[in-house]
């Protein structure tokens, strides 16, 4: 469903991506997994359209999308939810999950009944519909994050580090939610700093050390990997 190939990303003098390969299959969850600074957020945002890469190329569904803009990219079937949430805090819940399918025209019933699924996912959103967003908890700024790019109804979503800054109990709850998106059909990248919680929901993944995939493979075996182990689960 997605492939990158040889992907290079510098800011300045930084070498953010050094040419990494990734393959994401239909209907999988692959997780990217590596410290702060690794690169995981310039990947995710470089496929989004969101950052210009220096070399290599993006597929997605057989379309080449290397240097499309972000709203091609989500009208294509590719939406995120960014690191740190980035709802906007002074609309309510309801108008930040309407600005998830503001690349599409949807019709006035198409909208509800897409606002009606969020709700149905992630119920808390549903009692606080009204309220701004910065009234939320973080956990609850989280699942809007989510919604909102579900609400674009994508065949690939990419969420950046859904539990920082969340309650363990709340990222139990979302980190359920997610496995069920994707056993309805959802295929999933997800980019992590805690390795253990993104390898126990993964199929396979990638791990990302200075802008360079230093080991990729089934989530199990990196769970069992003792290099792994060592470097990012804590011995
Ligand atoms: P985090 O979880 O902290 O976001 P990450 O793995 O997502 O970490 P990136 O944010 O992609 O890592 O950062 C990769 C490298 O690029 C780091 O060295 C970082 O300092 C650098 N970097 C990121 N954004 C910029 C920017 N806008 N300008 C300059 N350097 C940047």
């Amino acid at each position: 469903m997605l492939l990158v190939e040889n992907l290079a990303v510098d800011y300045g003098a930084i070498q953010a991506l050094k040419g990494i390969h990734v393959e994401v299959f239909e209907g999988e969850i692959v997780s990217l997994v590596g410290s702060n600074g690794a690169g995981k957020t310039t990947f995710l945002r470089t496929i989004s359209g969101l950052i210009k890469q220096k070399s290599g190329k993006i597929f997605f569904a057989k379309n080449n999308i290397t240097g499309l803009a972000t709203h091609e990219i989500v009208k294509l079937g590719i939406s995120q939810s960014p690191e740190g949430r980035m709802v906007f805090p002074d609309m309510s819940v309801k108008e930040n999950l309407i600005m998830g399918c503001y690349s599409f025209s949807f019709s006035k019933a198409e909208i509800q009944s897409n606002i009606d699924r969020m709700v149905a996912w992630f119920p808390r959103l549903g009692e606080r519909m009204n309220q701004k967003a910065v009234l939320l908890s973080g956990g609850e700024q989280q699942m809007l994050a989510i919604a909102r790019a579900l609400m674009a109804k994508p065949k690939l979503l990419l969420l950046d580090e859904p539990s920082l800054g969340i309650a363990p109990l709340v990222v139990q709850q979302i980190f359920k939610i997610i496995v069920e998106l994707n056993r309805e059909g959802m295929t999933i990248l997800l980019a992590e700093q805690n390795a253990r919680l993104a390898l126990k929901i993964s199929h396979r993944a990638y791990v990302l050390e200075l802008g360079t995939i230093i080991k990729k493979g089934e989530a199990s075996s990196l769970l069992h990997d003792k290099d792994v182990q060592r470097a990012y689960l804590g011995g």
